[in-house]
């Protein structure tokens, strides 16, 4: 039967410490022991199903962990306190002095900050590449690249990497293929097409209600292990650790993900469809005219749909900038960054998300001042949206009046 991960997180059954139909929350950071004996094993890895320290980590957090990696296939996942808190312990657990990396150059502002700017500092460098380039990519590998690092659907232009072509130059070099699958939770698994290690943004779509940060690493039990370690442990170390509390909330959000997902692509396929037969330069990976719409097509889960962002180009900041003032004032959705939320997101990120990328890279990249960036709401009605996003696009001339 085919992988649905929908169906991987409703079958891992938690009861709480009484019966209750949530688990219990460990409201703990240390953990006693009834022999010091079973102490020490602990801190050497070899008292299993003991907790020692809440860093290190805790029941509430390894429930959540365990139903991330069911959704993404993985044998087991560690919860983070936020995305990047995944993401940066992953690269400096996988690379040391000297090692060097193959990266999209079409990724979250953070991730890029991280390895253009932090990074060669312990002399670690990186290659950006155009991800959707396998030849480019494979190129770029020296005898020193560790890891080949991408979105599955790229921020916030939303190229789609081929992760099964991926995983193949990344296991003919011998690399770890890691993917950020923060935009695509459910419609893509990564871990199933090839990659090693799938992180996530638990900010986003997966917790949904935009209250909170958080991130997750899916992959081995032998690399999680490892991020844990510890003596050399860069999730122990760094110490990069979601509160229980925060873990018990977004297992309780991640239930209803499958419902949301679906309406997220619905209202956003409904809007790409619209804003380009109005003659709007629409990016969303749902539409034909999308690049790799086929690709996406081979890799996705049907289910749940292309997601929820898209873009469009309306020609310059301003115009960008009061489209987006006047949408808000029209209770359409926030200026805002970030996405996953109930109401629609929108934001320029060319001056926002992305502008850790300087202004001649984001232009090579594609990465125009008209661009908007839409996390598209669970709105009931997306019709009624539509009209509305219409009108302000007549009242400001990005739209001219269409013949009727
Ligand atoms: C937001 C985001 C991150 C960073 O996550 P935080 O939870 O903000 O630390 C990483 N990758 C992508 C694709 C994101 O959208």
């Amino acid at each position: 039967m085919k992988f649905n991960p929908a169906n991987t997180i409703q079958d891992l059954q938690y009861f709480g410490e009484f019966g209750g139909v949530n688990p219990s929350i460990s409201d703990s950071s240390t953990y006693t022991f009834l022999s010091a004996k079973t102490m020490f094993d602990t801190f050497e890895g070899n008292a299993d199903g003991c907790y020692l320290y809440s860093r290190h980590t805790s029941p509430s957090n390894l429930y959540l962990g365990e139903a991330l990696a069911a959704m993404e296939g993985t044998e087991t996942a560690n919860v983070s306190a936020s995305g990047m808190g995944a993401i940066t312990p992953v690269l400096l657990q996988l690379c040391k002095s000297g090692d060097h990396i193959v990266s999209s150059r079409t990724i979250y502002g953070g991730t890029y900050a991280f390895l253009k700017n932090f990074t060669p500092r312990f002399n670690i460098e990186t290659s950006f590449v155009d991800i959707t380039k396998l030849d480019i990519v494979e190129a770029a590998i020296t005898s020193n690249t560790k890891v080949l690092y991408c979105e599955s659907v790229s921020n916030p232009l939303l190229e789609v990497a081929d992760i099964a072509g991926l995983a193949r130059i990344a296991k003919k070099y011998n690399l770890q293929l890691v993917v950020d699958n923060t935009f695509s939770p459910l419609s893509i698994a990564p871990a199933k097409l090839g990659a090693d290690i799938v992180i996530h943004s638990l900010t986003k779509f997966i917790n949904g209600s935009s209250d909170t940060v958080g991130g997750v690493v899916c992959g081995t039990q032998e690399f999680i292990d490892q991020l844990r370690n510890v003596n050399d442990g860069a999730s122990m170390l760094l110490g990069s650790t979601m509160d229980s509390l925060r873990a018990a909330s977004v297992l309780k959000n991640l239930r209803t993900l499958h419902i949301r997902m679906k309406q997220h692509s619905h209202n956003a396929t409904y809007l790409a469809q619209k804003f380009e037969e109005d003659g709007l330069k629409t990016v969303y990976p749902g539409l034909a005219s999308h690049p790799s719409h086929e690709l996406f097509k081979s890799m996705m889960n049907d289910e749940y749909g292309f997601g929820g962002m898209l873009t469009i180009d309306v020609g310059s900041i301003d115009k960008a900038n009061q489209l987006m003032e006047l949408m808000q004032k029209r209770n359409l959705g926030y200026l805002a960054v970030s996405l996953g939320f109930y109401k629609t997101l929108f934001s320029a990120p060319g001056t926002s998300t992305s502008s850790e990328i300087p202004e001649d890279e984001q232009a090579a990249m594609g990465l125009t001042d008209g661009l908007i960036r839409f996390s598209v709401g669970l709105d009931n009605d997306i019709q009624r949206t539509y009209t509305i996003m219409r009108e302000c696009m007549f009242e400001l001339n990005i739209l001219k009046p269409i013949l009727v």
